[in-house]
């Protein structure tokens, strides 16, 4: 593969490590964690990044950017990445996403398994830890428990232009404050009554230093920690602590957090003046998300298009989420590829949905074998077969797995009097510069003879039934002298008598906007009704023992993959994952 293009990110970790900044750093193991010892060689790595979900939902294209960018960068610059469960909002988190995000990850080709050890951290790990240095905040006159209403919270932080007011409770004694964190910790107040607050400047002019919460009271089950706290860290106090005690180097989020870099630093900087955290810190460093056109990529979105039944679950092949990338026929490389190409910048902007798709094509051209498939069927009969080849004779032909790999060697399917041909390929009234089938025209069928189109029979409707061809003797594809009649259009075909029935369903995107919920616009209103079509037709007879995952390519149409959930020997079925060339439909 081409060498990466230089990105600031790797302009600043590559300054970062010439600089020798993170030289001293050293990674022994997060707090309690029994694999200390285990991890201690790896002290030596370079650099430390992380991907950090919040077990919440299944995973979509804009973390697969993050993924393939964080595992990417350790991998490049000898370092590792660290899979983190970002678990600090229990009501919405689950085992089950859990184990989804893990799936994800290593499809996608990655490990946070170096050297033996296994970097898969949970933020609900640290929550003894979280809460002492909570509480060593507010000795330190760093921290006061507010109980002002939430209205007035709100009221008295400001605005861009206004400077906020201080909470009356701002200088209460931190002996007071301590009692009252103790007492939240135990469950004696209700939710909503008090938080904890970080005592910065309510003047500041970045509204996230206005004395941020740190902690609020929520009684809620957590899946890994259960009923133990009824208290549980903001994700802005929380995430820093994270990363600083996993020693991550470089800890890369997306744009939104900018804003809550001072804050970030902030804590960092507090904590290791208490002597709770060690030098050399973390830094952060934001980049912009990714937004696809076509798609909507928010957990909450994806969550509603599920659970209103407007795709059939998680994994529906319209979807940008990882799973059902995957089931569309996307291929771990493709995506990987996408990733490289659409790099990483400091500006928001929208990515083509074209250039997943072209990723998508490069990396499955060279490998995917090559099979013939109608989608449209319409029968075509050699009336002069029986004379020509004799009654009832079928003929055996043959072509390449794969045109650039002689050595996968050939397919082979029969020819015969009746055959299955796209509708499109024939055209009673052919327009201008139309060079398959049409009365008095020759074509040639694929790997096969040359046929001369005699007439169709047309229904009531007019609608064509059937066409007629005769046969060209000594025109078969591959034999000596084939090539003396000369035809301007080739078609694909399968023989009635060898082919394998197969459900196809073409997928088209789900939205028929290029931005569906941009500036707050109900994306509903902008779903495709026909995103999924699904055909019965027939295929090379060799794809009847192909195996669920496997892609190819129908040989004029595009890329398919027999769908994973589905498809069984028996009982084909494919999805379209992309047209063979820009552009839509088949
Ligand atoms: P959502 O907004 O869909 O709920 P999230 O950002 O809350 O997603 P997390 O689980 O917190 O989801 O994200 C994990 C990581 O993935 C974060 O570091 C986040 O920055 C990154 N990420 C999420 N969405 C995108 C995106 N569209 N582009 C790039 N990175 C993303
Ligand atoms: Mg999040
Ligand atoms: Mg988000």
């Amino acid at each position: 593969s081409s060498p990466k293009a230089s990105n600031f990110l790797r302009q600043i970790i590559e300054a970062d490590l010439a600089s020798g900044r993170d030289a001293g750093r050293r990674f022994a193991g997060v707090p309690g964690d029994a694999r200390q010892l285990a991890a201690a060689p790896l002290d030596t790595a370079r650099i430390r990044t992380r991907f950090p979900p919040e077990p919440n939902g299944y995973l979509h294209i804009g973390h697969a950017k993050s993924i393939c960018l964080n595992f990417g960068l350790a991998q490049d610059y000898g370092g590792v990445c660290h899979l983190r469960l970002d678990d600090t909002n229990p009501e919405k988190e689950d085992e089950a996403y859990v184990q989804a995000i893990r799936d994800a990850v290593r499809w996608l080709g990655f490990d946070w398994v170096v050297g033996g050890v296994g970097h898969e951290y949970f933020a609900s790990d640290y929550f003894d830890f979280m809460y002492r240095a909570a509480c060593a905040l507010i000795e330190a006159g760093l921290a006061y428990v507010d109980e002002q209403s939430p209205e007035d919270m709100r009221r008295n932080r400001g605005t861009l232009t206004e400077p906020g007011v201080n909470s009356p409770w701002r200088e209460r004694p931190a002996a007071e404050s301590l009692a009252r964190f103790e007492a939240m910790r135990a469950g004696k107040h209700a939710e909503g009554s008090m938080v904890l607050r970080a005592k910065i400047d309510m003047a500041a002019p970045n509204i996230n230093l206005r004395d941020p919460a740190i902690y609020r009271i929520k009684f809620a089950h957590h899946h890994r920690t259960g009923d133990r706290w009824c208290i549980y860290p903001m994700y802005t106090y929380a995430h820093p602590i994270e990363d600083a005690l996993e020693r991550i180097t470089h800890s890369i989020c997306t744009l939104e957090f900018e804003d809550q870099r001072p804050f970030y630093d902030w804590v960092l900087d507090k904590l290791a003046d208490l002597g709770l955290l060690a030098r050399p810190l973390p830094h952060q460093h934001e980049f912009a998300r990714l937004n696809l056109t076509y798609v909507v990529t928010s957990k909450r979105k994806l969550a509603q298009l599920v659970n209103e039944g407007h795709v059939a679950g998680w994994d529906d092949p319209r979807l940008p989420t990882i799973a059902g990338l995957r089931r569309r026929g996307y291929t771990p490389g493709s995506i990987r590829l996408f990733a490289e190409r659409i790099g990483v910048s400091k500006s928001d902007s929208w990515i083509d949905y074209a250039t997943l798709e072209g990723a998508l094509r490069d990396d499955l051209d060279p490998q995917a074998p090559r099979a013939m498939a109608v989608l449209d069927p319409l029968k075509l009969v050699i009336t002069n077969w029986d004379e020509v080849m004799g009654p009832g004779m079928l003929d055996d032909c043959q072509a390449p797995v794969h045109p650039h790999h002689p050595e996968w060697g050939l397919r082979r399917f029969k020819c015969g009097r009746e055959l299955w041909i796209e509708r499109g390929d024939y055209a009673q009234d052919p327009p201008k510069g139309f060079f398959r089938l049409f009365p008095g025209n020759r074509v040639r069928l694929k790997y096969g003879h040359v046929i001369a189109c005699t007439g169709a029979t047309l229904d009531a409707d007019g609608q064509v039934t059937e066409v007629q061809a005769m046969l060209v003797p000594d025109t078969k594809s591959g034999t000596p002298g084939a090539d003396a009649v000369k035809v301007k259009g080739v078609i694909t075909w399968v023989a009635a008598a060898d082919a394998a029935p197969a459900e196809i369903r073409l997928y088209d995107r789900l939205f028929t906007e290029a931005q569906p919920d941009a500036g707050g616009r109900d994306f509903l209103a902008a779903l495709n009704p026909n995103s999924l079509r699904r055909v019965q037709t027939w295929v090379e007879p060799g794809l009847a023992a192909l195996p669920a995952g496997t892609s190819v390519q129908f040989e004029r149409h595009g890329y398919f993959v027999a769908d994973v959930r589905d498809h069984a020997p028996g009982r084909l079925v494919f999805n379209r994952t992309t047209t063979l060339r820009d552009g839509r439909g088949a």
